[in-house]
């Protein structure tokens, strides 16, 4: 919870007790030189016992609550008909509204699933933005992903505070263009991650749903991150301050057609979901489930983290869990800038999104600006962040490289894990990287896989500038730190 001081500075308030923790350490300098250049300097390919503070991602990483863990306890394993499962089924009722769930083992399982029953080739599927998982599986069924995202979104220096909005107008030129026949869904995803954990309004919500509905295209909802985007509507969106997040994310889920998400994300645990109100998308989803993931009790998901996902949907209903880390994020960004250091605004959920292009304006794009910021940022602190960039973009059929429209070092903090001293602490290291950027040179690939090649792929620092950048850092801090 945000808490204003005697001094008139907000700082955000963590609204939980640490009773488990585990140990971390900062490995030297020249450990974490050597480190990365094993990991062929990909982030991905650190190990994680080489991290100080691990802010790759939000997936699956959120620290769980006392009520989840003891849920786990008491799941119910069956292969079929477990209670755990009539459990989340009504978790998903009372705080979404659907009838009918089928867990999946993660988010991209659904969005497989989602693939396979509606996306044809040839189909256009219209959205707010692409997540990297989503645009493989519609393309690997033939389709093309279409963004159709606002004037502002891709403005790393704006005020919008609803750059996950969709336009209206372009959506409207696409269903000319295409024909709604060609268009199987329009996907809206919530707190929209590769443009920075930028929200979508309601009322951009109910405009799109409108104007799909009109054409009888479906509204897919991906709410992997649901209930941040519910709290920035609460924050930002005139008419909704004095709604709970409880009825906020109850509009939003009324308006999907199709509802599916990460529980990684905004339920805390390792799983996924699909949820409908339409029997017939049930059945035809339902098929290919038991075949690709399982029972449809279980969908692929383990028992404990069933019950543990019927806990978590219920407790991202709450204030203070839904802000915790928006507000964490909202801090972190505004020190950075106070410092000068280029990052997104407005400040996102999931992550503070550290804007390479402005970072590194001294390297070309072709040398991965934001696979070399990821890359400076573990050197000079030992915090791993990912690089969404050029990188997180496959190169096209043709073997031409695609620039990504961002380039982004993203440092995600997940819930409840870190506190306000460690984010003081990467605060003070981008900072001094940003004074030493002119030794961050470029990247390039040595090894590079055809698809989702951020995972795996492996590059060298040209003219060896990792070790340039360990040196001066070490000269300014000593060997230890
Ligand atoms: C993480 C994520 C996914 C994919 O989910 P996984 O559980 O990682 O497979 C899909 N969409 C969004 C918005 C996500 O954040």
């Amino acid at each position: 919870m945000n808490i204003t001081l005697s001094n008139g500075k907000t700082i955000p308030v963590e609204m939980h007790r640490a009773r488990i923790v585990q140990k971390i350490t900062l490995p030297p300098v020249a450990r974490r030189l050597q480190a990365i250049e094993e990991g062929g300097y990909n982030t991905f390919l650190l190990r994680n016992r080489d991290v100080f503070l691990d802010m790759l991602t939000d997936s699956g990483t959120n620290a769980m609550s006392d009520n989840q863990l003891a849920a786990m306890m008491v799941a119910d394993d069956a292969y079929a008909g477990s209670e755990s499962f009539y459990k989340l089924a009504a978790a998903v009722k009372d705080v979404l509204g659907f009838d009918y769930t089928m867990p999946v083992h993660q988010g991209r399982a659904a969005e497989h699933l989602l693939a396979k029953v509606f996306v044809k080739p040839g189909d256009v599927v219209p959205m707010n933005y692409h997540f990297t998982t989503t645009k493989a599986h519609f393309e690997l069924a033939g389709a093309t992903v279409l963004e159709i995202y606002g004037p502002e979104t891709l403005n790393t220096q704006s005020t919008e505070l609803f750059k996950g909005n969709i336009d209206l107008r372009r959506f409207a030129d696409a269903i000319k263009k295409y024909g709604a026949d060609k268009i199987p869904f329009v996907r809206m995803e919530a707190t929209t991650n590769l443009v920075g954990g930028q929200p979508f309004s309601l009322r951009n919500l109910h405009q799109v749903k409108e104007l799909a509905a009109q054409h009888h295209i479906p509204l897919v909802f991906d709410g992997s991150l649901i209930s941040e985007n519910a709290y920035f509507i609460k924050q930002r969106e005139e008419g909704y301050a004095d709604k709970s997040i409880s009825e906020i994310i109850r509009e939003m889920a009324s308006l999907a057609d199709i509802y599916y998400c990460s529980g990684r994300k905004s339920t805390s645990v390792r799983g996924g979901m699909i949820a409908t109100n339409s029997k017939d998308y049930y059945d035809r989803l339902r098929v290919w489930l038991v075949v690709y993931e399982g029972f449809p009790t279980y969908g692929g998901m383990s028992i404990k983290e069933v019950d543990a996902m019927a806990v978590g949907l219920r407790e991202m209903t709450d204030f203070s869990v839904a802000g915790s880390a928006p507000e964490f994020i909202q801090y972190f960004v505004g020190r950075l800038l106070e410092n000068g250091v280029p990052v997104v605004t407005p400040a996102g959920g999931l992550a503070c999104h550290v804007d390479a292009a402005r970072f590194l304006a001294h390297l070309p794009q072709s040398q991965y600006q934001a696979g070399a910021l990821a890359a400076a940022i573990y050197i000079a602190s030992g915090v791993r962040s990912m690089e969404r960039g050029t990188i997180s973009m496959d190169r096209d059929a043709q073997g031409n490289e695609v620039y990504a429209d961002l380039e982004l070092a993203r440092l995600a903090l997940p819930r409840r894990v870190f506190t306000l001293s460690q984010i003081e602490y990467a605060v003070d290291r981008l900072t001094w990287l940003y004074q030493h950027r002119h030794l961050v040179k470029g990247l390039r690939f040595v090894e590079e896989p055809p698809v989702l090649r951020f995972f795996f792929g492996r590059l060298e620092a040209l003219d060896n500038w990792g070790a340039e950048l360990a040196k001066a850092f070490e000269s300014d801090f000593g060997p230890h730190c």
